[in-house]
């Protein structure tokens, strides 16, 4: 296949859609009893309801959306940390246009920037080195959010910046990487699932063997997808014939995009620019060992934490989220955005209770722009 379009094939959507029936069928799956696979990431949700993928295909296999969207999982005491030193007199404060909206308990950035905040949205952590060389006066600073798909772009631009000694650009570091809650998820144990579809763009970076440790050691099978609708059917097909084998393996269905071992020039930027910090809090996980990272000593001059004097403490962990907000509830596969009292009321797309309602890749933001009717409705 060369185009896009061949993978919104509808004979061969059809054609998986009737091989994934009669797999599932095989293996005794059914509406009371499902085959529960986790789509980790928000892509994959939104992929999903964008096709109807979930009233496609047999009803035997359930999708739990997982909490692969960087925006909904950080926890609103870093937004109060990104609103503090977006506040300090002579900063320019830039982020990706999802993060504006994410409450925070005081405001969300939007909310700083309209109370006189200089707040700008840029596309890429480039664009904020360029504002620092334009203003050398002013403090840029950019708030580095994301998995380990834009982790490699903002550890280049830090490298960039240490080249060409830029000294008034840092970064706000709150990238944090996949595999570690993956395993959370499998230490819960409420959490039932049967097997997960693995997220492509972080699988661009980091390759599909840092995921070996779903099969070996919990025995559950993992296909690495691609975003379009016969990958996604592709892939659920590919669990189901492992379960129906009795196998639990990592298979790679996104070959055309992603390495076995991943790219390993984005790798190298993040092993100079990262480590791990030893814990970081996952809204709606908790604290998850090894799941964060922070910026080496040897960059510190580019690290806001130490130059805004805002580390990564107390301060930062275990505040209250929003009463009445179920976004953990949802971002661990536990409550359907639906199920939760304030979709659709509380908590809208122009007026976001959470931040699942607020980024692009949030499950309830998927809910509500592509089953919105279908669930007023029911
Ligand atoms: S509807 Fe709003 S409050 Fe409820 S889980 Fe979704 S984002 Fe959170």
């Amino acid at each position: 296949m060369k185009f896009a379009s061949e993978f919104r094939d509808p004979a061969a959507a059809r054609a998986l859609l009737s091989a994934v029936a009669a797999k599932a069928e095989a293996i005794g799956a059914s509406r009371a009893n499902p085959v529960r696979i986790m789509e980790i990431c928000g892509g994959h949700t939104h992929s999903i309801f964008r096709y109807g993928l979930d009233k496609l295909i047999h009803e035997g296999v359930e999708f739990i959306h997982g909490p692969g969207c960087p925006v909904c999982v950080l926890p609103m005491a870093r937004v109060d940390e990104c609103v503090e030193i977006a506040e300090r007199p002579g900063v320019i404060f830039t982020t990706f246009g999802d993060a504006m909206r994410v409450p925070g308990h005081r405001k969300s950035l939007m909310q700083a920037k309209a109370d006189g905040a200089d707040i700008r949205m840029v596309y890429s952590p480039l664009d904020a080195l360029e504002l620092a060389r334009r203003n050398p006066d002013r403090q840029v600073v950019f708030f580095g959010l994301g998995f380990e798909t834009t982790t490699p772009s903002t550890a280049l631009s830090i490298q960039q910046a240490a080249r060409e000694g830029v000294t008034n650009f840092s970064v706000f570091c709150n990238h944090i990487t996949v595999p570690e809650p993956i395993r959370a998820l499998l230490d819960d144990p409420d959490m039932l699932l049967d097997g997960f579809i693995g997220p492509g763009h972080v699988s661009m970076v980091i390759g599909i063997r840092p995921y070996d440790f779903i099969a070996r050691d919990y025995g559950k099978p993992i296909v690495v997808a691609g975003f379009e609708p016969t990958d996604l059917l592709q892939s659920a097909l590919m669990l189901l014939t492992q379960i129906a084998e009795g196998r639990a393996q990592v298979e790679n269905q996104y070959a055309r995009v992603v390495p076995e071992h991943g790219n390993p020039v984005s790798l190298a930027a993040i092993a100079d620019v990262y480590e791990r910090r030893p814990s970081f809090e996952w809204r709606g996980l908790g604290e998850i060992d090894a799941s964060g990272l922070r910026i080496r000593a040897r960059y510190a001059a580019f690290d806001a934490e130490e130059k805004f004097g805002i580390g990564y403490g107390a301060a930062s962990r275990n505040h209250p989220e929003t009463p009445g907000c179920a976004c953990g509830q949802v971002m661990t596969g536990k409550l359907r955005p639906t199920g939760c009292p304030q979709f659709g009321t509380g908590c809208t797309p122009d007026k976001p209770l959470g931040a699942l309602m607020v980024s692009s890749e949030g499950a309830c933001a998927a809910y509500w722009q592509y089953a919105g009717a279908r669930v007023a409705a029911q």
